[in-house]
């Protein structure tokens, strides 16, 4: 069901006009407010009442709950408590989020007031509505909910408190607690709702990981090497990875000793890395088995910098396009595969020549595609280790490459990934090894010394 048939739905109950409920549910869920939970609230509005929940709940075990209840009341201890404003209907309203416990399991909730608990606390929450969230049940706590202290502490298994290294942050997480140092950082100035909003982007790490960053409400304790503990943040996926966002309910301490920073990215198999649904910085080994269309010697349109299929960019039709050089390979380690995109200065290294030299072989071969084909007898077959940041979506999972290198540091591995894959050939044969240093140095090109020089 769209937006419009709930909006339908709602404005022949509600008997009101579909353009206003509409506008109503559209603002909600432009803050994430889940469908069922923008629903009710535009039936309160208009007075609607809040259809049809059971006002009797019943007392149950968390393992127990699923999306078919509809009211509960449970005992529970909280385990973390994260604060954020959405805006609805002009106002800004400050929501709870997190997750609590009980002996049989773990479940997330949101609070539209401050009923005062705190990671720790055991509470019974009654008449809590259960709504679903991302397929899985999650609780509502509202104006007909009631928060009081528990007779006895209730013990848990989980992690009480929002402490956590960054390997271990997903989107979806609220209410974490971080110990980190600056990385990066930059001011920049978005256009958002209320005007020009001045915010700072940039990258912390810690010696689990490294991840992006957003602070919405800049302070200048957030500065390039400042180690820092940040309280209360919450974490969504942006441009396919996990990113951190501060607000203004985040707090921000200096910490007195640094915090030690790992400087290589995590190693996973592949499969392991497109399971956290995508990593900003990480480290995966594995074979080349083929390079996808797309590759070697290519035409961007100038406009929007997408690569031209016969000439044609996809928004702007017939352009002019301009050269450029670009490996899109199927890498593949026994467990998973996934494309490694390689930009210009690395396609350039493992090719072993710039853009002029990949125009000059396509001239003289009357062929655009030998520049790959090149690239090819470079790749396939051999295996490597490539650092970048992994997205997954629909149509599978991609590797931007920062790193590219012949993986000769674990003989085993590379061995056993060889063995995995389809293509045998040149297991055994060197050569690649050249493209090590190659492939790091961003002015690898034409007249780089240890770029692997493909028969030219
Ligand atoms: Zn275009």
């Amino acid at each position: 069901m769209d937006v419009d048939a709930h909006a339908e739905e709602l404005a022949s109950t509600l008997g009101i006009d579909k353009a206003e409920v509409k506008a109503d549910l559209e603002n909600l869920l432009e803050y994430s407010v889940p469908i069922d939970e923008a629903k009710q609230s535009v039936r309160r509005k208009h007075g609607g009442g809040s259809g049809g929940s059971s006002p009797s709940p019943s007392t149950v075990d968390l393992a127990e709950i699923t999306t078919d209840h509809g009211n509960v009341t449970v005992t529970v201890r909280v385990l973390t408590v994260g604060t954020r404003t959405i805006r609805y209907q002009g106002d800004d309203i400050t929501i709870r989020e997190g997750e609590i416990a009980d002996g049989t399991g773990t479940i997330s909730y949101t609070a539209w007031q401050d009923f005062g608990f705190e990671p720790g606390d055991s509470v019974t929450i009654g008449n809590a509505g259960v709504r679903e969230w991302e397929g899985e049940p999650e609780l509502n706590l509202g104006d007909a909910t009631t928060v009081a202290i528990a007779d006895e502490e209730v013990a848990v298994d989980a992690t009480i408190g929002g402490d956590r290294n960054l390997i271990d942050l997903e989107p979806g997480d609220r209410g974490r607690n971080i110990e980190v140092r600056v990385l990066e950082v930059d001011s920049k100035t978005i256009s958002g709702r209320d005007g020009e909003t001045p915010i700072l982007e940039g990258v912390v790490g810690d010696d689990t990981a490294r991840l992006p960053f957003t602070d919405w409400d800049p302070r200048s304790a957030v500065e390039a090497g400042a180690d820092l503990r940040i309280e209360d943040v919450y974490v969504r996926e942006f441009r396919g990875v996990p990113s951190i966002n501060l607000t203004e309910f985040s707090t921000v301490t200096p910490l007195p000793d640094p915090v030690s920073v790992n400087e290589d990215a995590p190693r996973l198999s592949i499969a392991d890395a497109i399971d956290t649904g995508g990593m900003f910085d990480v480290e995966v080994v594995g074979t080349v088995l083929d390079l996808r269309d797309g590759s070697g010697f290519i035409e961007r349109c100038p406009d929007c910098g997408r690569v031209l299929q016969s000439g044609q960019c996809r928004s702007h039709g017939d352009v002019e396009g301009e050269d450029d050089l670009r490996v899109k390979a199927i890498l593949d380690d026994g467990t998973a595969t996934t494309t490694v995109v390689l930009d210009t200065e690395l396609t350039a290294a493992v090719y072993g020549g710039g853009l002029e030299d990949a125009r000059e072989a396509a001239r003289e071969a009357m062929d655009k595609s030998v520049v790959a084909e090149s690239i090819a007898d470079e790749l396939v077959g051999r295996a490597f280790r490539v650092r970048g940041n992994l997205s997954v979506d629909d149509y599978g999972a991609n590797l931007d490459a920062e790193e590219f290198a012949a993986a000769d540091d674990d003989p085993a591995e590379t061995a056993r990934s060889v063995l995995s894959t389809v293509r045998s050939r040149a297991a055994t044969d060197g050569g690649a090894e050249g493209v090590t240093e190659a492939a790091r140095e961003d002015t690898a090109g034409p007249d780089h010394d240890g770029s692997p020089g493909v028969g030219r």
